[in-house]
């Protein structure tokens, strides 16, 4: 599976969850988003293995998105996952930050087996990773497992399309893969450890009299502990909770409950449709704090909003405003998303190697 196949469906709301399966990381990047470390939680398998056998052929995700920490401390549950997914026609993606490449030692079989079991299998390279593996022995171990099947892909974070250091990564790349591996290039957003780093806070600062559609809300989460958010924010997934943006926990809720919980709640798609702040301003009190997820998170205590919005999604013109916003975010194909939310500069790069590019 092709990294463009997942972008093209990453504003389609419930086109796949993201499996959050530990806060454990043999890595110590200082960038993290999620703060993870090797002391960091780590809850059962059974709300994640659970969720995955409640799919069915006609009630599923397009994909399962697993990351931690670092998914590959539990290489059995991935590997699970990931057959269990396959049966009712969902495809898997795994994201890694390539840990057991550091000392040059062949793949362990249990690792080898997780990673030949998913559709595609995506590693962190930037300057922060790069502190922990080197880039020659992360290329070393993308060109094996290619070689076991799945499609690669790398993800790298840096600091706008005028930073030299992505530059030159992005050229190793191509010419280390012949342009056949495709690549996400993300800006460094202030979360996580991140936060004592310089860097944009996450989501679009915009006036509040401007729709601002949050894509964070398009794919629920499923954090370390089985809870179930409509915000893929790792940041939020770790300390608000809002009671707004909570589905359900993967333990007792099924897949089919928990998707219609996700497109139906009227808050959930106001964000997604207009953003917090837009939606506080048009249907609540006016938008008066100043971050974009910060209005988000307390979107619960405005009294009447859930009501108005409601009602505004009952008339005519809200379905009618909510299928123009989809149509706008996926227009562009597997480009929007990289654009929107990657250094624009570098959103080509998503589709290197796809047999669908041309399409
Ligand atoms: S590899 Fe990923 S999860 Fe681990 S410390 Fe680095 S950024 Fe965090
Ligand atoms: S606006 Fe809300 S849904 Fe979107 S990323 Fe922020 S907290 Fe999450």
């Amino acid at each position: 599976m092709h990294l463009a196949e997942m972008a093209v469906l990453r504003a389609v709301p419930a086109a796949g969850v993201f499996l959050a399966l530990t806060r454990r990381c043999p890595l110590s990047c200082a960038h993290c988003s999620t703060e993870s470390a090797m002391d960091g939680a780590e809850h059962a398998e059974r709300p994640f293995r659970r969720l995955v056998a409640s799919f069915t052929r006609q009630e599923r995700p397009e994909f399962i998105a697993m990351s931690g920490g670092e998914a590959l401390l539990r290489p059995r549950l991935v590997r699970d996952l990931a057959d269990s997914a396959r049966l009712s026609g969902t495809r898997s993606y795994l994201l890694s930050g390539l840990y057991f490449a550091r000392d040059g030692h062949a793949v362990p079989a249990a690792l080898r087996a997780a990673i030949s079991a998913v559709d595609h299998f995506a590693v962190s390279l930037d300057r922060f990773h790069e502190r922990e593996v080197g880039r020659r022995a992360a290329f070393r171990v993308l060109h094996e497992i290619r070689s076991w099947g799945p499609r690669v892909s790398v993800q790298i974070t840096g600091d706008g399309g005028a930073d030299p250091y992505v530059a030159d990564l992005v050229r190793e790349v191509r010419e280390e893969f012949a342009d056949e591996v495709p690549m996400l290039v993300v800006p460094l957003r202030r979360v996580g450890r991140a936060k004592a780093l310089d860097g944009p806070r996450a989501g679009p600062e915009t006036p509040h009299a401007t729709p601002a559609p949050c894509e964070m809300a398009a794919w629920p989460l499923v954090t370390y502990d089985g809870t179930v958010l409509t915000c893929c924010n790792d940041d939020l997934a770790a300390a608000a909770r809002p009671p707004h943006l909570v589905l359900g926990h993967a333990d007792q809720d099924p897949w089919p409950v928990l998707r219609r919980r996700h497109l139906e709640r009227p808050l959930a798609r106001a964000v997604r449709m207009f953003g917090p702040r837009y939606a506080k301003a048009r249907f609540g009190s006016d938008a008066a704090a100043p971050g974009y997820c910060d209005v988000c998170v307390t979107l619960h205590r405005d009294r009447g909003l859930g009501e108005r919005v409601a009602g505004y999604l009952d008339s005519p013109a809200g379905p009618a405003m909510e299928g123009a916003v989809r149509g706008l975010l996926e227009r562009h194909g597997p480009y929007g998303f990289a654009r929107r939310h990657g250094i624009a500069r570098y959103s080509e790069l998503v589709t290197l190697g796809w047999e669908g590019r041309e399409r």
